[in-house]
């Protein structure tokens, strides 16, 4: 046969498409947290510094960019139509504003797609191509959700029973006592009462967000009852745990059937697990690639023992839904792929830069137990203390003749400007001695005021983000 040039452009052409198509990646990007942790910041700063055009912050870490193979970032349509998008344009709107506000959390899920252009690396296609482009949907998502995993292993009577258990003991009893009382002077096996369901659900979540926003605690079940969602008012969401099981007739309650107040109750538990909490992990969850976590640590410093102890309670709980090897109850619900886990302490510009890596290590050990159960599971794991978008500046400061490591920034409370040491940061989970000694003054900063769309948001250890998460699929 005779190969003439124009064959050979065909060709050319051709091999140009294999292989761009073998470098076309996509990676299912999922972030996570408990409300307030920050993931709409995370997210916010993530698009921006590779949507950014004039990158000035600081990517040494992230290879591509650094090594000048990045092209450029663009935000494209999303994949699942059905699911609301995260807003972008008005976070980054409120951060350009006079003066610069933080972006309106989301409640529920969203997503966001970003394409990436770049040029490869060292492989040998990149003599058949010159740019290659990795996809990447970011899905937006409570951890709040999370913490209704062990709700699907569990009966009616079993969930009641732990949830009792906390009810009825320090620090959320002395705000449960009127609803427990209420609860036990109901009488289980009356007819059902729609309106009294919803008034006892409405009243237990508002007991739910006291638990939440006055206690600063994390284990809140079940996790939609705070965000619902578009399930707001819906009767699916209107059920409480039953207070006294071991005073009921148990065969009596298991004949009941849903005319009865305890009948009812449990059919809406079992429809919650059923329509709720399953659909997550099958409808999402389960394509997830990797997963970013993030936690504030640093308020629960500031709040108290009792806080502190709930945000370790709650990520062992959170990090239940990536052990899938030992609880295999969810390897029953789908096939999971995560190869890569990333935990984050949020906030970090909250303190004075040498005590970011006693941060890292209070992470660390807060996530020790779950690394020893994720790692054989071939899930890669790190922890980062960093800040999506800084809003302090670092210095020292003179005081009583001694230079002393400072961070200034803008109160949110009243624009002003306030220079301190917060604290320092316990390398270890803290104990007794320094609950006793110590207190973080954690105060809340308005954002800088240097956010424009086309410059960088400053921030702290963004680019270790990006390297671990995406670097692999860009060389
Ligand atoms: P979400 O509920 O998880 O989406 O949390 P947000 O992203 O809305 O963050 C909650 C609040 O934490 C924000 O309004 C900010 O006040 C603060 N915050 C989040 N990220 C940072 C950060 O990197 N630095 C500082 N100083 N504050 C932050």
């Amino acid at each position: 046969a005779i190969i003439n040039n124009e064959h050979i452009e065909q060709l050319k052409s051709k091999a140009n498409k294999l292989a761009k198509r073998a470098l076309d990646q996509h990676i299912n990007l999922a972030v996570t947290g408990l409300s307030r942790s920050g993931k709409t910041a995370f997210i916010t700063s993530f698009v921006n510094q590779l949507v950014a055009e004039s990158s000035q912050s600081d990517m040494s870490y992230f290879k591509a960019i650094n090594h000048g193979r990045f092209i450029a970032a663009k935000r494209v349509p999303q994949k699942d139509l059905h699911v609301p998008r995260f807003d972008y344009e008005s976070a980054m709107r409120a951060l350009s504003q006079t003066p610069p506000a933080w972006p309106e959390p989301t409640k529920g899920i969203t997503q966001l797609r970003l394409s990436v252009k770049f040029e490869p690396d060292s492989s040998i296609l990149k003599y058949a191509t010159d740019t290659a482009t990795l996809n990447i949907d970011i899905t937006d998502y409570p951890g709040e959700w999370l913490l209704d995993l062990p709700m699907l292993n569990q009966t009616y009577e079993e969930w009641s029973e732990a949830m009792q258990v906390l009810l009825e003991s320090s620090p959320r009893h002395e705000f449960a006592k009127s609803f427990i009382e209420k609860v036990k002077q109901l009488d289980p096996f009356a007819p059902t009462d729609e309106n009294a369901l919803a008034e006892l659900a409405s009243e237990y979540t508002a007991l739910l967000h006291i638990f939440r926003e006055k206690l600063g605690l994390s284990l809140i079940q079940p996790g939609r009852f705070i965000l619902p969602g578009e399930l707001e008012n819906a009767p699916i969401l209107q059920f409480v745990p039953f207070i006294n099981f071991s005073d009921i007739a148990f065969e009596r309650y298991q004949k009941s059937n849903d005319e009865t107040m305890i009948g009812m109750m449990r059919a809406r538990f079992l429809e919650y697990k059923e329509r709720v909490v399953k659909q997550f992990y099958k409808k999402h969850f389960a394509h997830f690639d990797r997963q970013v976590i993030l936690a504030d640590c640093l308020t629960p410093l500031n709040q108290g023992v009792d806080s502190f102890k709930d945000l370790q309670q709650t990520l062992a709980l959170i990090s239940q839904s990536f052990s899938y090897g030992k609880s295999n109850f969810l390897s029953r619900l789908f096939s999971p792929k995560i190869d890569k886990l990333l935990f984050v302490a949020t906030k970090s510009d909250h303190t004075t830069p040498e005590q970011h890596s006693n941060l890292v290590s209070l992470l660390n050990q807060l996530v020790q137990p779950i690394r020893q159960q994720v790692s054989f599971e071939n899930i890669q794991i790190d922890t980062l203390a960093i800040a999506s978008i800084k809003a302090t500046k670092a210095g020292k400061s003179s005081y009583r003749g001694e230079d002393i490591s400072v961070i200034q920034g803008c109160k949110l409370a009243d624009n002003s400007t306030i220079t301190l040491f917060p604290g320092e940061v316990p390398a270890e989970l803290p104990n007794e001695n320094y609950w006793q000694k110590n207190h973080f003054n954690f105060i809340a900063f308005s954002p800088l005021h240097s956010a424009s769309e086309v410059k960088a948001l400053p921030h702290l250890r963004m680019d270790q983000v990006l390297e671990f998460l995406i670097g692999d699929k860009m060389s």
